[in-house]
């Protein structure tokens, strides 16, 4: 297994790849990594002749009051965990490499990021969707794996993947989950033993409204409430049913929806979803 550190070292390697005539798996993370990117990990390395996974923890996808700084930092046992699950490639640039002196231009989603974490996170997307666009002009990858626990982001990618015409496929990997339902989170370390117990609120609200959905209710006023009931023990960012790929606000239960969370838990901001399709 490689660790390159620079756009230019990696996008050499990948142009290597595509002469040779391989197919290129990407998993882009932030590190810390749990068995939620083991997934995203694995599902690359097996559907792809070759596979990069990058850790970056991406400064302008963090407002300035945010946890960039705490932001949990693992690289050596990211690397073994990587190299164990047969990755070729750890793309790790440095924050300069990405953004050297006099860095100008962002890849700005409109839509479909206003609503949920775009709505609490005013900047956050356009640093997400400028740190992909880079991403992948580097690995220049054939398939690239998100997960659906950042549901909103999966599809702000498939937008801008389709919009700026990219020719990359975008595979969305389910949520993986402790065996007591908490989404796994580079975060959930942040929590101590009575945070993570209340914690535990959000997959339970959520579970409880797949209840629902399957019994046959599709009012999103009363599912909605029904979530923000269950989650009575900790601070609400937001609980809102929308239609999954515009991430527009929907009044009843049509097609394909995400009913998604956002909840302040002591230092930790987590969130979590479910997606029903009726
Ligand atoms: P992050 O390192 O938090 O930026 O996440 C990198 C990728 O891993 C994103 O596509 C996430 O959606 C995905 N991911 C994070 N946690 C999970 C999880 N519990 N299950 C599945 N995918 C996840």
């Amino acid at each position: 297994m490689t660790i390159l550190r620079s756009p230019s070292e990696m996008r050499a390697w990948a142009d290597e790849q595509h002469r040779a005539g391989r197919t290129i798996g990407f998993a882009p993370t932030m590190g810390a990594l749990h068995e939620g990117h083991a997934s995203l990990m694995r599902a690359a390395a097996e559907q792809n002749d070759v596979s990069v996974v990058s850790i970056f923890v991406n400064p302008t996808q963090f407002a300035p009051n945010e946890d960039l700084d705490k932001y949990p930092r693992t690289f050596e046992a990211d690397c073994a965990l990587a190299e164990s699950i047969g990755m070729d490639v750890v793309y790790a640039p440095t924050a300069r490499a990405m953004y050297p002196e006099g860095y100008a231009t962002y890849v700005n989603v409109e839509r479909v990021t206003q609503r949920l974490c775009g709505a609490s996170r005013p900047t956050f997307f356009r640093g997400v969707g400028t740190v992909v666009t880079k991403l992948f002009n580097a690995v220049r990858p054939d398939r690239a794996y998100f997960g659906q626990k950042d549901a909103q982001q999966a599809a702000v990618i498939r937008r801008m993947t389709r919009d700026l015409d990219l020719g990359i496929e975008i595979v969305e990997m389910p949520i993986v989950r402790e065996p007591d339902g908490l989404a796994m989170s580079s975060r959930n370390r942040y929590l101590d033993a009575e945070e993570r117990s209340r914690a535990l609120c959000l997959s339970q609200a959520l579970a409880a409204a797949q209840g629902l959905l399957e019994a046959g209710e599709r009012d999103a006023a009363r599912i909605v409430e029904a979530v923000r009931q269950g989650m009575a023990e900790v601070d609400i960012d937001y609980v809102e049913l929308v239609d999954a790929e515009t991430i527009e606000r929907v009044a009843r239960v049509e097609g394909t929806v995400l009913l998604a969370v956002a909840a302040q838990v002591g230092p930790a901001r987590l969130i979590d979803n479910i997606k029903f399709t009726a």
